[in-house]
């Protein structure tokens, strides 16, 4: 726990400073702050970029892949020179030349059964910005058994959603309990997406991060936002937890222990 700000940083984030439901000791609980960003790709570009920006103090990013000139048109942290370099340490340049009150926390793997519980548990907030069902459902899993808060956020073509799964509130699989059959949902890659619209998700992510770690307002705890950028419309339709749900429900799992994601995560009813 850092003791105060000093007067660098007292200038530098002035603006949360000054505001009643931030202030001092908000911004010391952003840089005491620990959030495990998953994909620096779409989605966790923009996170990214404002919780650097906003001083959280450790900024964990697992990506495994290299910077391909077709990400450039939305993914915003990467440029062009960094083509062929990979995204996590792209993703850490732009933070070290942004804040160097942040450390970013490089883990070059893909987030899977065998490693996701372990990486989570070290972090307060996962921001979920992957790409695939497969990882959704892990981070999901495993952010439940860890009792640790995720923003999720996906899109698809011109639309997003975004919602908040916390410990204690309804999971992904309560409202999607088992994954689409591999290959039947497209990815980014063979139907297109709309360059600006992950920036807006992944902000209106990195905002509920910020806010978990902070304590304020209302986390986006049992509703799904759905924006559809077409036609500028938000709506948010709530949803509770299912005492059947194979993850969160009565006869939960407690362990994600030879749960197959790759083949579509489903659950065995024990
Ligand atoms: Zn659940």
């Amino acid at each position: 726990m850092s003791l105060s700000l000093d007067a660098t940083q007292l200038d530098r984030y002035s603006r949360h400073v000054i505001l009643d439901d931030v202030g001092p000791e908000g911004q010391k609980r952003l840089l005491d702050g620990r959030v495990l960003v998953v994909g620096a790709g779409g989605l966790g570009s923009p996170a990214i970029q404002y919780l650097a920006a906003a001083g959280v103090g450790a900024i964990g990013i697992v990506d495994d892949d290299a910077v391909e000139r077709s990400n450039l048109q939305r993914q915003v942290i990467h440029g062009d020179d960094d083509v062929g370099r990979k995204k996590v340490d792209s993703a850490a340049e732009f933070v070290a030349e942004l804040n160097p009150d942040v450390d970013v926390e490089r883990h070059e793997v893909r987030l899977d059964a065998g490693n996701a519980r372990e990486l989570i548990a070290d972090y307060d907030v996962v921001v979920d910005c992957s790409d695939n069902f497969a990882t959704r459902y892990v981070v999901n899993d495993a952010a439940r058994i860890e009792a640790v808060p995720v923003s999720h956020g996906a899109i698809y073509k011109f639309e997003g959603q975004v919602t908040t799964l916390s410990p204690d509130g309804p999971c992904y699989r309560c409202l999607f309990p088992e994954p689409p059959e591999p290959g039947t949902v497209p990815d980014c890659a063979s139907t297109g997406v709309l360059g600006v619209l992950p920036g807006t998700v992944g902000c209106l992510q990195a905002t509920e991060a910020v806010k978990l770690l902070i304590d304020a307002g209302e986390p986006l705890v049992g509703r799904m936002l759905f924006y559809d950028a077409m036609d500028l419309s938000f709506e948010t339709v709530p949803y509770a937890r299912n005492p059947d749900c194979p993850v969160c429900g009565d006869d939960g799992i407690d362990t994600i222990d030879g749960i197959d994601y790759a083949a579509g995560c489903q659950i065995d009813a024990a």
